[in-house]
């Protein structure tokens, strides 16, 4: 009984770690998904900045269009000059040229606060840039680190149900159809290492001479409280 109840132990310990892995499984795909969600808004978010920037070097490529229109306006009633023949027309000319004059200044006024906008907003971005650049490197390690332990995960898996497959064969197919009954209720947990006289599946106190017997692992011991197998692995020593 002694084998038996050892097989059984590293039955529980391997359908631990394969019920771990199942978990893990599902909760992978998760937190890819998460890191995805988040490097899209990021890139997202960064373009929208840029897009900004866009719009305003649209601006003030319009702007520079109507300043050069108005310098050209400006140079043909120059010309004209010579030709004016009275006063009144000179006047006038005259007129026209400084109202064209005062729209330009303004243009150019517009031109410089448009480009003081870009610089500023140039300056953000680089910085955001940057920012974004090293948060997305990080979120792909993380990624990268998240389907490594994927893959880990699914060769243990294989190993794990290998041996499992090998073990079950070995121990008793009463023993077998006990456990599992015992695991399919108690959250997958069917064999318990008893510990200073305290099942630690229920944390309950046993007889203390239960613990004596259960220290010999030579019989099936059930804990008076959660019915789950006992066995003794020894006090602080791992086996
Ligand atoms: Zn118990």
């Amino acid at each position: 009984m002694r084998d038996q109840l050892e097989l059984l132990w590293e039955l529980q310990k391997i359908d631990l770690d394969l019920k771990h892995i199942k978990e893990e499984r599902e909760r992978y795909p998760r937190e890819i998904k998460k890191l995805d969600e988040r490097m899209s808004i990021e890139k997202e978010r960064l373009q929208t900045e840029k897009g900004k920037v866009d719009l305003l070097e649209k601006e003030r490529r319009e702007k520079e269009r109507q300043l050069s229109s108005s310098q050209e306006k400006i140079k043909k009633a120059e010309g004209r000059m010579s030709e004016v023949k009275t006063n009144k027309e000179y006047q006038a000319l005259l007129t026209e040229i400084e109202t064209i004059k005062g729209a330009s200044s303004r243009e150019e006024e517009e031109i410089l606060q448009v480009l003081e906008e870009i610089d500023e907003l140039k300056k953000d971005l680089s910085k955001r840039e940057k920012e974004v650049a090293a948060l997305l490197e990080k979120i792909e390690v993380e990624k990268k680190s998240t389907q490594e332990r994927m893959a880990q995960d699914e060769i243990l898996w294989k190993e794990r149900m290998e041996r499992r497959e090998v073990l079950s064969k070995q121990i008793e197919s009463k023993l077998y159809k006990l456990y599992h009954t015992l695991k399919e209720k108690r959250q997958g947990v069917g064999v318990v290492n008893v510990k200073k006289e305290t099942c630690q599946g229920c944390f309950v106190h046993i007889p203390p001479q239960m613990f004596i017997e259960v220290q010999k692992n030579n019989e099936i011991i059930r804990c008076p409280n959660c019915n789950r197998i006992l066995y003794f692995k020894g006090e602080g020593k791992a086996k």
